[in-house]
């Protein structure tokens, strides 16, 4: 399929053609031409899909009806408004809004924490088309009124999953209720828990729901390994990766925020370029930090969970965790940093001996053996165990949208759309589990 076939404007067709986007992904063949009917849609995808262009194109060929040059601010009222968990994806979520939309006269602004409110303040009252907004700061702008709801046309959930791990869903209800009910709602999750069906099937209007590849997969791309290592020897262990050139540049992850700061100590003790991006560091700092890796200024990003949620980086070769996450869904996650796009990329996972239930969790979800490579020299290697448990039995008869966690590849596999009707609802959910217990938000982490 072409960008032409989608039914998009010239002009937008124009930018994407800046873009150097040849054919669109699976999510956008599938989410575009919804989108453009006024469906509502609830797709099962995550950052690396192109998901973002797969709900901003469709949106801006319809709001440019509503494009206008005049420098009344009544002109320009909040018609879409794109919700993010985390700040740094609210900004790329932006900065693709204002490439997708460049020809048009619509204007993107970006609301989140951790950042002065006054630029802001002049922004929403000067009058913005497109929002995208982290919760807790929309709310404060909304508290002092810089900014109505009532012209919304879209909503946009983005990685509602983490907006709900991160406890986000108090705010985001006072959200919704501000928003005119005859919108049009799109929801992006990498995982389908009960409550997020749940809050499907309160927000959203007979759905399409779209899934861009089989289940319980991560993308083909990445290679999967695990080293054997003790506590003690992991800094060790990472150091040796750097310096003897099996790792050029990784995005490590840490369980805590002291954690990462630590290792980014020690690895530059070791003159190795680190910086660390988590919570407890300023927006700036977590900017200029993310810039630096980005550019390659930096070798090691050492982040926290939340820090690095939605991150697009092109070209990344490595992730690391030096950690493993407390659940095996955040593995998914973190290691969908890299083979992005149909590039190679390669998970290495640290594995402790108190580790290896974990490790077997991992590898019952994403339906694959982690491949065990061996630890570099100037480690003690620790004996891989005998037995696994992975099963390697594909769920079949799962239902994408019915179990509590789903993943999927990146840009290739088979799109579909599986089910047109209307999602659970509230009733019909016979196995009540709190959202408590469903997502374990990583530890002493807070929210914008
Ligand atoms: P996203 O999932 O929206 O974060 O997009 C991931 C990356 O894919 C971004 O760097 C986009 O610029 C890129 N991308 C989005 N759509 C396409 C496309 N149709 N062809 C090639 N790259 C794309």
């Amino acid at each position: 399929m072409k960008f032409t076939d989608l039914g998009l404007d010239d002009v937008i067709l124009k930018a994407v053609e800046e873009e150097g986007y040849t054919q669109p992904t699976l999510i956008q063949e599938e989410a575009i031409p919804n989108v453009l009917e006024g469906r509502d849609v609830m797709a099962a995808a995550q950052t690396g899909t192109g998901k973002t262009a797969s709900f901003t194109l469709p949106m801006l060929h319809r709001l440019l009806r509503h494009a206008n040059s005049s420098t009344s601010p009544a002109k320009h009222p909040v018609r879409a408004l794109i919700l993010t968990p985390t700040r740094e994806l609210a900004a790329q979520v932006d900065e693709s809004a204002r490439r997708y939309g460049k020809h048009l006269a619509l204007r993107v602004g970006c609301v989140y924490g951790g950042v002065p409110m006054n630029p802001q303040v002049a922004m929403l009252r000067s009058g913005v088309e497109i929002l995208v907004a982290t919760p807790g700061r929309l709310l404060d702008h909304v508290g002092t009124n810089n900014v109505r709801f009532s012209s919304v046309e879209f909503l946009v959930l983005d990685e509602a999953d983490r907006m709900l791990d991160m406890g986000f869903l108090p705010d985001i209800k006072r959200i919704v209720d501000l928003i005119p009910s005859t919108r049009q709602t799109l929801l992006f999750s990498a995982t389908y828990s009960e409550d997020i069906r749940r809050l499907a099937g309160d927000w959203l209007r007979s759905p399409v729901k779209v899934e861009v590849a089989p289940r319980n997969t991560v993308t083909e791309t990445i290679q999967h390994t695990v080293m054997h290592v003790t506590e003690r020897d992991k800094s060790k262990q990472l150091v040796s990766l750097l310096q003897e050139g099996k790792v050029s540049q990784a995005l490590v992850f840490c369980n805590t925020k002291m954690g990462a700061n630590r290792l980014t100590r020690q690895l530059q003790n070791k003159d190795i370029n680190s910086e660390a991006i988590h919570s407890d560091r300023s927006q700036i700092e977590r900017t200029a930090a993310l810039d630096n890796f980005k550019v390659g200024k930096t070798k090691v990003l050492v982040a926290t969970d939340i820090a690095a949620r939605g991150l697009d980086i092109e070209q990344l070769p490595h992730v690391v965790n030096y950690d493993l996450p407390h659940n095996s869904e955040d593995y998914v996650h973190r290691i969908g940093r890299t083979g992005r796009a149909g590039q190679k990329g390669e998970a290495i996972s640290f594995c402790t001996p108190e580790d290896r239930e974990s490790v077997h969790a991992i590898e019952k979800l994403i339906n694959k053996k982690l491949e065990v490579s061996e630890p570099t020299r100037g480690s003690r290697a620790v004996a891989a165990p005998r037995h696994s448990r992975t099963e390697n039995k594909q769920t079949k008869e799962d239902s994408f949208f019915s179990k509590p966690y789903v993943a999927q590849s990146g840009i290739s596999g088979p799109a579909k759309i599986i089910e047109e009707n209307n999602v659970n609802k509230p009733g019909r959910i016979e196995k009540k589990q709190t959202i408590a217990a469903l997502f374990m938000p990583p530890a002493g982490e807070k929210k914008d």
